[in-house]
C-alpha cells in the first residue's frame, strides 16, 4: 500500500491490514465498558478549573485520578494524603471533561474498528450532551488575571484543547455515516458557533491587544477554529486561516526556531504546539488542503519538528524535560504517541520508533508494543520493532545554534551528553545555562527534571540554578540570559563543545568545555570572576542514582556548623550537606548503578582549596518527596575550574600539571594529555 492510501485508510480497513490492533480496539472497547458499568460516564455541570492545582502541597506529587470515579471530592496524593477543597475539585474537573471527551473518541474509534452501534450511540451521546451543556458554561469566573478566561474550563488554552477531541470525534461519527437528528445537529451547530466566536474573541486578545503571537496558545487556537471550520466544511475559512496573522504559517514562523525547536526551548511545548499543528493539518486535510509539507519563512516545519524530537531523545526514546514540562506523565506520553505515530506516518523518521516504545511503556505496554486510543487512531505501521538498519546507522552529534542545544555522541562510546546554553525560553524557561544532561544508552544518569504542576509551592526549585548539573555563584541562582556555543566540532573521533556565558552573574565568566571520545567524556567547567571579591564557586550535579565512594564519608549533626546547610531562597526547603569526599592524590572517584547492572564511573579533580560535598535535594519532577543525593564541587575564590571524568567499565585517573594547564587522562593503560589554552579551547597534545 503507498503512503498516500494509507493516509486515507479508514479505521476499519486498518482494522483488517493490521494484526496488532484487533486486541487494541478490543481492550479500549472493554475498558468504555468498565466506565459505562460503574456510571462514570456522566457529563458534570460545573466547569473545570486549572489542572496545575491537581498536586500535594506536602509531597509535590500530581494527585491520582481515578477514571471510574463519577464524582469526587476528596482527592488522593499518591503517598495517602486526602486533600479537598474548590481548587483541587475544579482542578479534578478538568481530568474528567478531558477523560469525557477522549471517551467520545475513544467510542467513535471503537465503532470504526469493530461496528458495534452502541459505541457510536455513546460518543454522540457526549457529544450532543456537551454541545447543550456548553452555552450554559459561564465565562469563567475563578480564572486566574493573567489566563485568557475560558468557557468549560478556567483557561481558554483548556477549552481549545478539549474542543479538538470532542470535534475529532464528531468527524470521525460522521465519516462513518452516522446521522444526527435535526435537534443534535443544531446543539452541534451551536456549539461551533460560540466555539468559533470564543475562539476568534481569544485570538484577538492573544494577536492584536497583548502582542504575543507566538504564544504556545495560539497554536491551539488556530487547531480549535480549524477543527470548527473543517466541521463544516468552510475551506474559505480554514484557507484564510492558514494566511492570517497568527494563522498556522505565521506561527510555524514565529512560534518555532529555524533549528526546528518550539521558541521556549522546552521539550514537552515543543510536542504540544506541534500536536496543534499536527490537528491543524488533519482538518486542513478534510478540506483538500495539504500541509505537511508547509514551511515558516526561516524553513520551519513539522517535519523538522518530529526530526528533532528523534535527535533530542535518549538512547532508550525518553524526550529531555528541557525547561518547564513533565518528565513522565500519562496524558503527555499520549501526547508523545500521537505526534510520534504520525511523524511516523507522514514524515517516515525511523528515530521516532524508540521514542513510541518509550511513549507506549509510559501507557502501560510492557514491552512497548502499540496499546491504547493514539495506536488505533494514528499507528500504521505493522510493528515497532527497531529494524537492524536502524541499529547500523548511530545518531551522530548534534549542534541547534538557535535554541542554544548540543547533543554529543560517539558511536563506539554508550555516554552521551545534552548541554543547553540557549535563550532562557520566556515564561518557561528555567535558570540553567550550561547545564549538562549526561546520558548512558540504558539510562540517563543525570536527566533534567523538568518541573512539577504549577500549583505546587516547589515548583521554583525546577527553575533554579542550584537543580540543575551547572555553576551558581553564592546559592544564588544565574540571570535570566543567553549564553554561546563558541566551538562545535565532530570528526570520527570525537566531539568537542566549548560553551560560554558572560552574563549569568555580573563579573563573572563561565566556559564550559565538553570533549567526547570513544573511551570517555570530559567535563572541564572554568569560572572567573572578575569583581573584586572571591566568591563560593559552586559546581552542582544532580544523579538519579546514588553516588558510591570508598572516599565519602557521612557527615554527622556535629558537622552541621562546619556544613551549614544550603539556603537558595526564602520559599524553598535548605539542602542539607550529608557528605564529603576526601581526595587521594587529588582524584575522586565515584561510581553509580546503573538499570541492568551497568555502572558509570566519574573521576573528580579535587584541586587545592576546592571540596567535594553530597547535598540532600528534593527528589526529582515525579516524585520530589522521594529526595536525591546530589554532588557539589565548591571552592571559595576568584578563579575555579572543576574537571570531571566520565567512564564505562572502570574509572579513569587523572593527573593534572598546573604549569601549563595540562591533563593526563588514563585508562586501561592509556594516557591521552589535554591541554586548555584560553583563545583555542581544548586541546589533544
Ligand atoms: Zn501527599
Ligand atoms: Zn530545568
Amino acid at each position: 500500500m503507498n503512503d498516500a492510501v494509507k493516509l486515507r485508510e479508514s479505521i476499519g480497513a486498518k482494522v483488517q491490514r493490521l494484526a496488532w490492533t484487533s486486541e487494541v480496539a478490543n481492550s479500549l472497547k472493554e475498558e468504555i465498558d468498565g466506565l459505562q458499568a460503574i456510571g462514570s460516564l456522566i457529563i458534570p455541570l460545573e466547569p473545570g478549573g486549572w489542572w496545575h492545582q491537581y498536586v500535594c502541597q506536602q509531597h509535590h506529587t500530581e494527585l491520582l485520578f481515578d477514571p471510574l470515579a463519577a464524582d469526587a471530592t476528596e482527592f488522593h496524593c499518591p503517598h495517602g494524603c486526602v486533600v479537598e477543597g474548590a481548587e483541587h475539585r475544579g482542578a479534578w474537573l478538568v481530568y474528567k471533561h478531558q477523560l469525557l471527551a477522549r471517551i467520545a473518541l475513544q467510542a467513535a474509534a471503537v465503532y470504526a474498528g469493530l461496528r458495534d452501534y452502541t459505541y457510536a450511540e455513546l460518543s454522540k451521546r457526549l457529544i450532543v450532551e456537551y454541545a447543550a451543556q456548553f452555552p450554559l458554561y459561564p465565562v469563567h469566573p475563578d480564572a486566574q488575571p493573567w489566563m485568557l478566561k475560558g468557557r468549560a474550563f478556567h483557561q481558554a488554552l483548556t477549552e481549545s484543547i478539549w474542543s479538538t477531541t470532542l470535534i475529532r470525534a464528531y468527524v470521525l461519527l460522521v465519516d462513518e455515516g452516522i446521522v444526527f437528528s435535526s435537534d443534535e445537529q443544531q446543539k452541534v451547530d451551536k456549539f461551533l458557533h460560540l466555539l468559533e466566536e470564543s475562539m476568534r474573541a481569544y485570538r484577538r486578545i492573544l494577536i492584536h491587544e497583548r502582542n504575543n503571537a507566538e504564544n504556545n496558545y495560539t497554536a491551539w487556537l488556530n487547531a480549535s477554529l480549524a477543527c470548527v471550520y473543517a466541521a463544516r466544511g468552510e475551506r474559505h475559512e480554514l484557507e484564510a486561516l492558514i494566511e492570517a496573522e497568527g494563522g498556522f504559517r505565521h506561527h510555524l514562523s514565529i512560534g518555532v526556531k529555524q533549528d526546528q525547536i518550539e521558541f521556549e526551548g522546552s521539550t514537552y511545548y515543543h510536542v504540544f504546539v506541534l500536536r496543534a499543528y499536527l490537528i491543524f493539518a488533519e482538518m486542513a486535510k478534510r478540506c483538500e488542503k495539504d500541509l505537511y509539507a508547509c514551511e515558516g519563512s526561516q524553513g520551519q516545519s513539522m517535519r523538522g519538528m518530529v526530526e528533532a524530537l528523534a535527535e533530542l531523545a535518549d538512547d532508550q526514546g525518553v524526550l529531555p524535560a528541557l525547561h518547564d514540562g513533565p518528565m513522565e506523565r500519562l496524558p503527555y506520553a499520549r501526547e508523545i504517541a500521537e505526534v510520534a505515530e504520525l511523524g511516523l506516518n507522514h514524515y517516515a523518521v525511523e528515530g521516532l520508533v524508540p521514542i513510541l516504545r518509550e511513549a507506549y511503556r509510559q501507557m502501560g505496554s510492557a514491552d512497548g508494543s502499540r496499546c491504547g486510543l493514539e495506536a488505533l487512531l494514528y499507528g500504521a505501521t505493522p510493528s515497532l520493532e527497531i529494524t537492524p538498519m536502524a541499529l547500523m546507522k548511530p545518531r551522530g552529534s548534534k549542534l541547534w545554534p538557535a535554541s542554544g542545544f548540543v547533543v554529543g555522541r560517539h558511536a563506539d562510546n554508550p555516554l552521551s551528553f545534552l548541554v543547553d546554553f540557549g535563550e532562557h525560553g520566556g515564561a518557561h524557561g528555567h535558570l540553567d545555562k550550561l547545564h549538562v544532561t549526561l546520558m548512558h544508552k540504558r539510562q540517563t544518569l543525570t536527566p533534567d527534571f523538568g518541573v512539577v504542576p504549577y500549583g505546587s509551592t516547589l515548583r521554583p526549585w525546577f527553575s533554579e540554578t542550584a537543580s540543575h548539573n551547572t555553576v551558581s555563584l553564592g546559592g544564588k541562582s544565574q540571570d535570566e540570559h543567553t549564553g554561546r556555543c563558541l566551538r562545535f566540532e565532530q570528526t570520527e573521533a570525537t566531539t568537542y563543545a566549548w560553551l560560554q556565558s558572560d552574563t549569568a552573574y555580573f563579573g563573572c565568566r563561565l566556559n564550559r568545555h565538553l570533549l567526547l571520545t570513544s573511551d570517555w567524556l570530559l567535563d572541564w567547567f572554568e569560572v572567573t570572576l572578575t569583581s573584586e571579591d572571591p566568591q563560593s564557586i559552586e559546581w552542582w550535579m544532580h544523579p538519579i542514582a546514588a553516588p558510591q565512594s570508598k572516599q565519602l564519608v557521612e557527615l554527622s549533626f556535629a558537622d552541621k556548623a562546619i556544613y551549614p546547610p544550603i539556603h537558595i531562597q526564602p520559599n524553598l526547603p535548605e539542602l542539607p550537606i550529608v557528605g564529603r569526599f576526601s581526595p587521594e592524590e587529588s582524584n575522586v572517584c565515584v561510581k553509580y548503578l546503573l538499570k541492568n547492572g551497568d555502572q558509570l564511573h566519574q573521576t573528580a579533580l579535587a584541586h587545592p582549596g576546592q571540596e567535594l560535598l553530597t547535598v540532600r535535594t528534593p527528589g526529582h519532577s515525579i516524585d520530589p518527596s522521594v529526595p536525591l543525593t546530589a554532588l557539589l564541587h565548591r571552592q571559595f575564590s576568584k578563579y575555579a575550574s572543576f574537571i570531571h571524568v566520565y567512564r564505562v567499565g572502570a574509572g579513569a585517573m587523572l593527573a593534572y600539571c598546573f604549569a601549563d594547564n595540562r591533563l593526563g587522562i588514563t585508562a586501561d593503560g592509556r594516557t591521552t594529555t589535554v591541554q586548555l589554552i584560553p583563545e583555542q579551547g581544548l586541546l589533544i597534545v
